[in-house]
């Protein structure tokens, strides 16, 4: 049993209530015991009636994240087993198969642990120094539950700096080769999990990515934030006529051109490095024009103080990839921030046809795949907004 005991104000959040794992320094009136940061302790509401257990990190602004609101439940390995293999048994029940975000954090009850599975392999990354001190359980468990074909860790994220954490990054099992084949919508692409962004791979748009199948059938299309290339490459399978991706990253592009080698896509379908917004301009001026243009950035903020930032760089790209579509052609355009709600997207991409003098269909509107689940009471969960509008 833990030690420590926090007790809450009397005022507390409706959040609190509602089984948000989320305590802030500032909810908590007083601390029994002296927590050293990372240990698991109880947590009390005012009136003395439990409210959860959780870890806690004194250094953070997020002092303590619950990981049960069930007394009994002690955090231990078989604590870690369960939620683990629920998460899994919940992506089966969905239709996951090979290739998927085995725990997305709190919407799986474990807060900042994320895991990857691509294939045989798993990558994963412990955000808080609370889930970092259960680094081997949770390796431990992968092994038990999977035994993977390899295991990396990729904690080179400056968020862990927020915990009193150093970014890290390397093997958590006997090494491997870190380019990995996966398989999506029935075509291979290569995930380097140890030099790609953030996991490697954006498994979130999986499902999205099917949803060009229907407008992209001889189109010629313009990929910008291509990434990897699994949109592009996808729209080359589709039946796009051609198919011209961008990325800034080198790498990125390097592995683009790969992947649509290895689904034999290369002569449709070609990735350069540029900068989005410079190329994007430069069709412009040579009065270039697409039957769909797809812009997936990156989020441009991860603070609440820079959204009109992050809103003003929405609307630029998308004022641009707007201009580029021939009439009757599409628009395929997405956020990954949460920090923007999606009426605010929606209302960006309006204002943004309404400035380039267009008038915008919306075909699809989605969020990101289910293996990202959202819950209703964890508003940060809901962060991917998918949008594919006809551009007349
Ligand atoms: N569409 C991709 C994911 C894109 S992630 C997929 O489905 O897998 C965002 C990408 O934008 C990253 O690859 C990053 O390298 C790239 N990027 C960031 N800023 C850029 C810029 N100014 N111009 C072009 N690419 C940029």
């Amino acid at each position: 049993m833990p030690m420590v005991k926090i007790f809450l104000k009397s005022r507390i959040s409706h959040r609190i209530e509602r089984g948000h794992p989320w305590i802030f320094g500032n909810e908590i009136e007083r601390i029994e015991g002296e927590p050293a940061g990372g240990e698991i302790v109880d947590v009390f509401f005012h009136n003395r009636k439990f409210a959860g257990r959780g870890y806690i990190n004194p250094k953070s602004q997020i002092a303590v994240r619950l990981l049960t609101w069930d007394k009994s439940e002690q955090i231990n390995h078989e604590f870690f087993f369960r939620r683990i293999r629920d998460a899994w048994q919940y992506r089966i029940k969905i239709g996951f198969k090979n290739s998927f975000r085995l725990v997305f954090g709190e919407a799986d009850f474990l807060p900042a642990l994320v895991i990857d599975k691509f294939e045989g392999y798993f990558v994963l990354q412990t955000l808080s120094l609370g889930m970092d001190k259960w680094k081997e359980t949770i390796v431990a468990v992968l092994n038990d539950l999977f035994r993977p074909l390899g295991i990396y860790e990729r904690n080179d994220v400056p968020v862990r700096e927020l915990e009193g954490l150093t970014q890290v990054k390397g093997f958590l099992s006997e090494p491997f080769d870190t380019r990995i084949r996966i398989e999506e919508n029935g075509l291979q692409f290569l995930v380097d999990v140890e030099n790609g962004q953030k996991t490697g791979y954006f498994l979130d748009q999986q499902e999205n990515r099917k949803e060009i199948r229907h407008i992209v059938k001889g189109a010629e299309v313009l990929g910008a934030f291509s990434y990897t290339g699994s949109f592009e490459v996808q729209a080359a399978h589709f039946g796009a006529k051609n198919v011209l991706g961008f990325d800034i990253s080198p790498l990125a592009v390097e592995m683009a051109n790969q992947n649509a080698a290895l689904n034999g896509m290369e002569a449709s379908c070609r990735f350069e490095q540029a900068n989005a917004f410079d190329i994007l301009k430069k069709f412009t001026r040579d009065k270039s024009s697409f039957d769909v243009v797809m812009l997936d950035p990156p989020a441009f903020t991860k603070s609440r103080e820079n959204i009109e930032n992050a809103v003003r760089g929405y609307k630029e790209i998308n004022l641009r990839g707007i201009k580029l579509v021939k009439p009757g052609g599409f628009l395929v355009t997405s956020s990954c921030t949460n920090l923007v709600s999606p009426e605010l997207f929606l209302s960006t991409i309006d204002s943004a046809a309404h400035d380039a003098k267009r008038k915008l269909r919306q075909v699809v509107f989605r969020t990101q795949s289910p293996d990202h689940p959202i819950m209703s009471n964890l508003e940060n969960t809901n962060y991917l907004k998918f949008l594919i509008a006809e551009i007349l």
